[in-house]
């Protein structure tokens, strides 16, 4: 009679051993500790805002990144065009640096090549060669910090090019080798 318990018990513990792995392989995020990269935006041009989790537990998520990417487009043409993720988690880190989670205000994110040498006829702050042409530039202002703040803190991280506009009230941020200006 004992045999017979302790064989229903052991068949009982392996179907829900056997559940647990199985639920744990179709919802990971639910079994285990969830890390996230989330970004929130407002695109100054467009009004569109952005709150979205771009990567979940290592695997960056196709929809928020197409999302990203349409809401950083050349607003003049509609030209949508990837962004680099090197970009999206660079301003993760700048947010969690500056202790904040306000919507990133976006001046300027993708630029076509015809944009971009529009915008560099008539000012001398639009380089010929910009990485906002590649998907790898981005200009910004964070709400509730100082731009000082914003370009002190993306010095420190020194992770990339790092350009100061006082006059038009942005840091702009790239991917590109450690550089600085403005
Ligand atoms: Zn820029």
């Amino acid at each position: 009679m004992g045999q017979g318990n302790s064989g229903r018990s052991r068949r009982r513990f392996l179907k829900f051993g056997l559940a647990a792995i199985a639920s744990a392989a179709i919802w990971p995020a639910e079994a285990r500790i969830v890390d996230r990269r989330r970004l929130s935006f407002e695109n100054l041009h467009t009004g569109e805002r952005l709150d979205t989790v771009y990567w979940v537990n290592g695997s960056y998520q196709p929809g928020a990144l197409h999302a990203i990417n349409v809401l950083l487009r050349d607003f003049r043409n509609g030209e949508v065009y990837p962004i680099d993720r090197k970009l999206l988690d660079l301003l993760v880190q700048l947010q969690s640096r500056l202790h904040s989670t306000a919507p990133i205000q976006v001046i300027s994110g993708y630029r076509s090549p015809e944009t971009n040498a529009m915008l560099a006829s008539y000012s001398d702050g639009v380089a010929a060669g910009s990485l906002h042409m590649s998907g790898m530039a981005i200009d910004i202002r964070i709400p509730g910090r100082s731009l000082r703040q914003v370009h002190q803190v993306a010095l420190n991280m020194a992770d990339g090019g790092v350009g100061y506009y006082p006059r038009s009230d942005f840091v702009h941020v790239d991917t590109g080798r450690v550089r600085r200006w403005g």
